[in-house]
Formats: structure tokens, sequence, C-alpha cells
């Protein structure tokens, strides 16, 4: 994972109120909206928010996000524990996003910026440091694998469009958020038909008592098919080093 690069907002009305959220609850991703701005660039601008005047009679804007990322970088504006104005709304949420994020979901969310090509597409490169983000985030920073897209909790905002076009690259992205949590703890279990469970199980026993394996649980496990590939190359091992002695 590329190094996360530390560019805070000060703290401002605008971008950030310096309040920590209630809870984290979830990860809303966004896109830039912006074809070619760097990661940086977008951190600058949410900083720049700052500047605003309340009182000079033009509407004020109220955005910023926690993580803002392209091709070959990834910039940190908030504090994973504060909260972002990314995914608020006059409107009502989306009843799923209410359920799993509470009533304002700012202030349980870490917001992530997808930076857009020229062409106003996410590169690829760009989608699998987010997917390093989020592992990252759930990982370490103690969010849950709960992902959202800004459409996803608001409803009304194409955010983010190219994956509001082609809902598969959120399905892509959450199996590869989600096969990465899970790649070192779910190895399949030997994929056996019935009768080869069967005879496995009966074999383990004789080698049993034949005293080339020393330990019963392998039978235990073989009766229910519940061995992995690992665990029978380990036992096969065992085998061939007692049966050379
Ligand atoms: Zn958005």
């Amino acid at each position: 994972m590329l190094t996360i690069q530390q560019q805070r907002i000060p703290v401002n009305p605008f971008s950030r109120p310096g309040k920590k959220l209630v809870a984290k609850r979830g990860i809303v991703m966004h896109y830039t909206a912006d074809p070619g701005a760097s990661a940086q660039a977008i951190g600058n601008y949410f900083s720049s928010l700052k500047n605003q005047n309340p009182d000079d009679g033009t509407g004020d804007r109220y955005a910023s996000a926690h993580i803002q990322i392209d091709r070959a970088t990834i910039v940190q504006s908030l504090p994973f524990d504060e909260m972002g104005y990314h995914c608020g709304s006059k409107q009502p949420y989306l009843p799923e996003a209410l359920s799993k994020l509470g009533s304002y979901p700012n202030n349980s969310t870490v917001g992530i910026e997808m930076c857009i090509e020229a062409d106003g597409l996410i590169h690829e490169d760009t989608f699998n440091n987010a997917v390093d983000m989020v592992v990252y985030l759930i990982q370490h920073e103690g969010f849950p694998e709960v992902i959202f897209t800004h459409k996803g909790v608001v409803g009304w905002k194409d955010c983010p469009l190219p994956w509001v076009r082609n809902p598969s690259e959120l399905e892509r992205f959450k199996q590869e958020v989600h096969s990465q949590l899970n790649s070192q703890e779910e190895e399949e279990d030997l994929n056996l038909s019935a009768n080869q469970w069967t005879i496995l199980t009966t074999q383990l026993k004789e080698l049993f008592d034949k005293k080339l394996i020393t330990d019963s649980t392998w039978i235990d496990k073989a009766a229910v098919k519940k061995l992995t590939v690992s665990e029978l190359l380990f036992i096969n091992t065992a085998i061939l080093n007692r049966g050379i002695k």
C-alpha cells in the first residue's frame, strides 16, 4: 500500500468542524467530479473552503473528505475519528443508510474521494489504491466492512458517477476488499466426492492404527469433510517421513 500523505485541513466551520465521530459505522466512496485533478489538489480545495466569508451574502459551501486518492497518491485531510462533510443531505437518507449508519451518516463514516482521469473514468491504479485504503481502515482503524457509495447514502447524488453508470464496478470493489480481508483465513476444504471422503477417512484410520499418523483429530476432520489442502499435505509429509524410518 502507498504511504498515506498527511495534509490536514485547518479546523474551520466549512470543511473541518473538529467534531469527533459518534461511532465508526461505515465507509463512503466518492469521486471528485474534477477530471485530471490530483489527490493533493482536491485536498487543497477542501482546505481553501476555510476562506469563505459567512457574512458576504454569497452561498457557502460545506465539503470535505478524509481521504483523496489518485493513481499514485493517497492524501489524508482529516483524522479518521473526526467528522467531515461528505454525505450530508437535506432530503431523507435512504433506508439502508439510516439503518446501518444512523440518522446523520456524516458523524459515523469516513469519506474517500477517488480522483478521475481526463476522460472522467477511475483509473485501475486509483481503484486498487482505494481497495488498499479501505482494507487498511477495516484492519487498523476500527471501521466495519460496510461500504456505501455517496449515491447509496443520499439517493439523489450521482457519485461516484462511473460506478452509478456501471454498478458492477461497485460490486467488483466490494469483492476485492472482501477477498483481501479474507485471503489468509479462507482456505477451502478438499473438493472430494462423498465416496472419496469415506475412503480417505478409512485410510486415515488405518494409518492411525499403524501409528503412521499419531493425531486422531485428522480422522474426525475427514469424517465431517473438513480437511484442507494444507492439512492433507502436512499429513502426507508426516506419513512419508515415518514410512522411511
Ligand atoms: Zn460524493
